[in-house]
């Protein structure tokens, strides 16, 4: 039945030029997560709306899953397309779509035309007049209420003529990449991917980066990340994953550091490389998932001494969230299943067993001179050796 969807955006704060490069990002993401879906798409804009049409056999359900995983969209119409061979026809259509559209038809409803090719015989307040009858004429329970129907008949008319009356509900948010890129610090966790998810949605394109520490961890606990990164570029769109081989910096830590800072010195080298590698890729910031609270070195205290070290803003969207705010939203994402598949992280594995909750920077800046002599060879070989893995494209 249908043909075509409308995509409906949201267009407060886009005006100008602006809403050129809004309209354009968010064609470039539909195609994106189209590709995959069975079907030729044509993604098509005009003034103020977005089309998305095909004239192939396609695969309703994977259509409509996929545009709802595309940020900025807020509602999507399927539509059906109408040959016009005069006005009967065309109500009579019109008329059937109804009765496939709604099981029972008994709303209060109302037409809204829109006539884009002027040379049809009816104009607009016409239309709306006369479908409005032949509905009312098919169906004795419905009435007619043009102040707050409860649906809403769209019709357009075109070369054919598109009806449509439903609205699925879209991702919201803004088009990827209309708010620059940020650096995720993806661990195998739940929070870093829902933290990801979270800036994407602000239309901030993502690029990760991973720490891992083989033999400590192991190549599953890498895949677990990819799995995850994939996950998330169904929202965010192809992402560049970085791999950083942290063994030889935790071991160097672990040796000459006191073992109730390992996990804040650690986490400083981590914020470094991540802000290093930002800076290489045109990043504006780092994004982790971390929450007030959550772990000791997610204190106040523990954060501003992890902050310390980086230049760039560092976002944390779940800063405030409760545990299970996270969880929920890593379901609604799908990456709660992975996030708790058991495997080892690098912060698990040279934990101390009472790591400090109020570090202090200036006691933490001074066990880090321990590493002054190794540090400089250390940071270049792990910079040398970063694998990069690109996911989704
Ligand atoms: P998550 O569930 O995201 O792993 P967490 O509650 O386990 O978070 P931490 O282990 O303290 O918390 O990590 C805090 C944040 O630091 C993570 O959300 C993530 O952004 C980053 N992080 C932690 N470990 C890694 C890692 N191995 N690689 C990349 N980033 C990491
Ligand atoms: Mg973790």
């Amino acid at each position: 039945m249908y043909k075509a969807f409308l995509i409906k955006y949201a267009e407060i704060g886009v005006k100008g030029k602006n809403r050129f490069l809004f309209e354009d990002a968010l064609v470039n993401q539909i195609r994106f997560v189209l590709r995959e879906v069975e079907g030729e798409f044509t993604v098509r804009k005009e003034p103020g709306r977005i089309f998305v049409e095909t004239e192939t056999n396609f695969d309703y359900d994977e259509t409509v899953d996929a545009l709802q995983h595309v940020f900025g969209i807020v509602g999507i119409c399927p539509v059906a397309k109408m040959e016009d061979n005069g006005f009967d026809d065309f109500a009579a259509q019109t008329v059937e779509f109804l009765k496939k559209e709604y099981k029972e038809c008994n709303f209060s409803f109302k037409v809204k035309a829109r006539r884009a090719r002027k040379n049809y015989p009816l104009d607009s307040m016409e239309i709306n007049k006369e479908l409005g009858a032949k509905i009312v004429d098919a169906f004795p329970e419905v009435t007619v209420d043009v102040h707050h129907p409860e649906v809403t008949v769209y019709v357009e008319i075109r070369e054919k003529i598109y009806v449509y009356s439903k609205t699925i509900k879209g991702a919201g948010g803004m088009p990827l990449g209309t708010n620059g890129k940020a650096m995720l610090l993806l661990s195998g966790g739940i929070d870093s991917p829902v933290a990801g998810y979270m800036m994407a949605k602000r239309g901030v394109k993502i690029d990760a980066v991973y720490f891992h520490a083989p033999p400590y961890t192991s190549e599953r606990a890498k895949q677990k990340v990819v799995d995850l990164a994939k996950l998330v570029s169904k929202y965010s769109g192809s992402m560049r994953l970085f791999v950083v081989n942290f063994t030889d910096i935790q071991l160097a830590i672990y040796e000459k550091c006191p073992h109730d800072e390992l996990t804040i010195i650690m986490r400083r080298y981590m914020m470094r490389i991540a802000e290093h590698l930002a800076k290489e890729n045109n990043c504006l910031g780092l994004v982790t998932g971390e929450s007030v609270g959550q772990v000791a070195s997610q204190t106040l205290q523990s954060l501003a001494a992890t902050n310390e070290v980086c230049t760039m803003p560092v976002y944390r969207p779940l800063i405030s969230f409760d545990k299970q705010e996270i969880i929920d939203i890593s379901e609604k994402i799908n990456t709660y299943e992975t996030s708790i598949q058991p495997f080892e992280d690098c912060c698990t594995i040279f934990v101390a067993k009472h790591p400090v909750t109020k570090p202090n920077i200036n006691i933490i800046k001074r066990s880090e001179t321990h590493l002054d002599d190794v540090m400089e060879e250390l940071m270049q070989k792990t910079l040398d050796s970063v694998e990069m893995i690109t996911i989704g494209e």
